[in-house]
């Protein structure tokens, strides 16, 4: 008796197989194909914007003027780059053949890799689940998408507005938590993004490596900011802003790149405090000009940190947590101990300690002896300490004299470096990401080298 098909152990056979057919039939390689999601990706951006803020709000109380900056903004912006320059990044690139080969021609193609499945986060839950999007969709894939649940308005957004912008045959919206994650992980797929924790993100990659899926991760870090010392007040206050809107203006501290702790050098910290101090009152003396916290878990952890009694008396600025309404108050802390959990995991929130060295220099070997980051800023008009930070130190972005506005360069790659993540996307980044480079190589028979082949003589052949 012949074996009976095997029943599908998880729910999304079916979904997957189907994706796989649609990427056999061609259709989102088409080059004007894939123009019309980009274009589908834009008019939902712009006819859903009200919507847009509404479900930021709900999930994250973002203001609307934040939500736009990292978020709608931040994607229109991205999908427009990416329609000016699909049909350069799509075209073959020449590479040089030998002269062995002559007359040869060598082609880097760019294909589609398939059937690729995206997780994102919820502290962007737009951006990151429509920017990586976005690029697959460039390179041609069918694509799921697994909205974060923690930000559930917005994953419903995605949910009901994606199957109407854009075309439901190869792009879908698959909603749940980590037990749907984990069930999507059982399938094959040709590429996962993954956006989020590295504890999940290890889970992710023992599951992917049955099925040898490549997997891009984009995790998280402690981000540092060398503050040099600044001579004028002025530059002193452009840095605190920008240090001030990495830190509390981006999600309240909840985001990737924000700001995690500051280093300066002794001299220099009380002066920088008194007016990080000063700006903070007045960038959130509006509360809705604050994000809030994702909810009570988030906020326990972040409050933990606070009742360490060597943390408490650190607090220079700020410390009150309400349980109640879930708030943290923009807090400082200077010095706290090194070994403290504020200081050895990622804070995301919006605390934020400064740690006091010597000399400014000194701030590099302390970055090193830490996980490479996502992000390092600097604040300084010193080139050669701005020489020596891009070389001595390792991390997946290098930003001077602001904080995370090197997300929005669609011609810089984004992603992380070691513990902070593998795999860059955005712009072209992407595009390449979702792409296979294909080497193709064409010869002709006009030529025949024969000293190729054997019988040899005691000569070397080169290529
Ligand atoms: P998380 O790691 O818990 O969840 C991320 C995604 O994984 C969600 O879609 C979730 O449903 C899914 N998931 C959860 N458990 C799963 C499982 N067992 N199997 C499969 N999928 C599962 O998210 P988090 O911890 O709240 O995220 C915060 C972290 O994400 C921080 O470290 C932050 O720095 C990082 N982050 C990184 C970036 C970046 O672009 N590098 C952006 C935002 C956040």
């Amino acid at each position: 008796m012949g074996s009976m098909p095997e029943k599908p152990r998880h729910g999304f056979g079916s979904l997957v197989s189907g994706l796989q057919e649609v990427c056999e039939s061609g259709v989102t390689k088409d080059l004007a194909w894939r123009r019309s999601q980009l274009k589908g990706l834009l008019r939902l951006l712009t006819e859903k914007e009200e919507e847009m803020f509404d479900v930021l709000r709900d999930d994250l109380g973002k203001h609307r003027a934040e939500s736009y900056r990292d978020e709608i903004g931040a994607l229109v912006k991205s999908v427009n780059h990416t329609l000016r320059n699909l049909g350069r990044w799509a075209a073959p690139e020449k590479a040089q053949a030998p002269l062995v080969s002559f007359p040869a021609t060598a082609l880097v193609v760019p294909e589609p890799l398939g059937v690729v499945l995206v997780f994102s986060c919820w502290n962007l839950p737009l951006g990151l689940a429509l920017e990586p999007l976005s690029g697959a969709l460039a390179a041609g894939n069918a694509v799921v998408v697994k909205p974060s649940e923690l930000a559930p308005s917005t994953a419903a957004f995605l949910a009901t507005n994606i199957p109407k912008y854009l075309d439901p045959r190869a792009v879908k919206v698959v909603l749940g938590g980590p037990e749907v994650g984990e069930q999507l992980m059982e399938h094959r797929w040709d590429k996962v993004l993954f956006t989020g924790s590295a504890r999940i993100g290890r889970i992710i990659l023992a599951k992917a490596a049955k099925h040898l899926t490549p997997v891009a991760l984009e995790l998280g870090s402690k981000c540092p900011c060398i503050v040099d010392r600044l001579d004028s007040k002025r530059d002193t206050q452009i840095a605190v802003n920008r240090i001030a809107g990495g830190k509390w203006s981006l999600c309240a501290g909840q985001a990737c790149l924000a700001i995690d702790y500051v280093l300066v050098e002794e001299k220099f910290a009380p002066a920088l405090i008194e007016v990080l101090k000063s700006t903070v009152k007045r960038f959130t003396a509006t509360p809705e000009c604050m994000a809030r916290i994702l909810n009570e878990k988030h906020f326990k952890r972040l409050s933990s940190y606070l009742k360490d009694r060597k943390v408490a008396a650190s607090v220079v600025h700020g410390g009150s947590v309400n349980p109640k309404t879930l708030t943290i108050e923009p807090t400082i802390l200077l010095n706290p101990p090194l070994d403290s959990d504020v200081m050895t995991e990622e804070i995301f929130g919006p605390i934020l300690p400064i740690i006091t060295v010597k000399k400014i220099e000194d701030s590099m070997k302390f970055v090193r002896s830490k996980p490479k980051p996502l992000a390092i800023y600097a604040f300084t008009r010193n080139e050669k300490l701005k020489s020596r930070i891009i070389n001595e130190t390792s991390s997946g972005s290098v930003t001077f004299n602001d904080a995370v506005v090197q997300y929005v360069v669609e011609g810089l790659p984004f992603g992380g470096v070691g513990q902070s993540g593998s795999g860059q996307y955005h712009g072209k980044y992407s595009f390449e990401l979702f792409s296979n480079k294909k080497a193709v190589f064409k010869r002709s028979f006009l030529v025949e080298f024969m000293f190729r082949y054997p019988p040899w003589d005691n000569g070397k052949i080169g290529m």
